[in-house]
């Protein structure tokens, strides 16, 4: 079925991705910093955390806990559905401070009785860690497989670990976190490579699914290496959408136009403060309904 889609014209993909993406609610995350610490050594070559500190100094420190809490309250009545807690990588045995963290931010947002869930991403963990977010009230966990070949993979990530991250996807589902998973696109990958990554997503129990359109950054071994064509990113993202079926498609609002086209759903990061909750709204039902009647000629 899959190498069928990849043949498909476009429009018959947009037109069937936007159709089963209709109905679907979206699904708006943001994300709370916790630290951009990270062990992965030597870096991953396409580090966008690493170029960004050459800009921003605030993006080195830990932020304390009452920095979290302020920014869960400020998030709380906005619209927001999910709260993302990301770092670097801290190893594959997480620091206590961690659980810590996502205990007070499940106890604030339970104070501020909201339902707005909290996902975490820091990279491959242990069984053990995992079962410990879990028991601090994490809802769900985000580890990609981030480059769908494991030759290219430890081109782009040389300290990282394909093995440890295929197992990390195991280590979610048995400690009964929902399970958020993706990779990304235009980094060297062929088209069966991209087969081979969906065909893995399917296998799974996914809650969430990204695509990231790899997008070129200075400082970074990876810096001449051009971003994603985006027409061709829409239309993989759009096969994932009809091959992966209901699960949430992730995108950035920087990416809503193309994103809407393929038939994504959610978004992230979303930062209500910039109008981002209305606009994703206004767009998305913009484009369902004039997608609907031009449909009709
Ligand atoms: S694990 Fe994440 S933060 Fe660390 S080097 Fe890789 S991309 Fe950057």
């Amino acid at each position: 079925m899959l190498s069928n889609l990849f043949q498909e014209n476009s429009e018959v993909l947009f037109d069937r991705a936007m159709t089963s993406a209709g109905p679907l609610d979206s699904v708006l995350c943001s994300p709370v910093p916790l630290s951009i610490e990270c062990k992965m050594s030597p870096p991953c070559r396409h580090c966008w955390w690493r170029a960004m500190s050459n800009y921003n100094s605030d993006f080195q420190r830990l932020r304390e806990p009452k920095e979290v809490i302020r920014r869960i309250a400020e998030l709380a009545n906005t619209g927001i559905h999910r709260i993302l807690l990301p770092s670097g990588w801290l190893g594959y045995e997480l620091p206590e401070w961690f659980y810590n963290y996502v205990h007070r931010v499940k106890e604030e947002i339970y104070k501020l009785d909201t339902n707005i869930e909290v996902f975490a991403t820091c990279g491959p963990l242990s069984q053990n860690s995992l079962n410990s977010l879990k028991e601090a009230g994490l809802d769900g966990y985000w580890c990609g497989i981030e480059v769908p070949n494991e030759k290219l993979f430890h081109k782009v990530r040389p300290g990282d670990s394909f093995k440890a991250r295929l197992e990390t996807l195991n280590y979610v589902m048995a400690a009964g976190l929902k399970l958020w998973s993706g990779f990304l696109f235009g980094v060297g990958e062929t088209e069966a490579d991209i087969i081979w990554g969906l065909e893995l997503m399917k296998s799974l129990p996914l809650d969430s699914f990204s695509l990231t359109p790899y997008k070129q950054y200075p400082f970074v071994e990876m810096e001449k290496l051009p971003s994603a064509n985006l027409y061709s990113w829409a239309r993989t993202a759009a096969i994932a959408r009809i091959y992966l079926g209901t699960v949430n498609s992730f995108t950035s609002p920087d990416f809503i136009t193309w994103g809407l086209r393929a038939g994504i759903n959610s978004f992230l990061p979303v930062f209500p403060e910039q109008g981002q909750i209305e606009l994703v709204s206004k767009m998305r039902s913009t484009f369902t309904r004039d997608k609907i009647y031009l449909g009709n000629y």
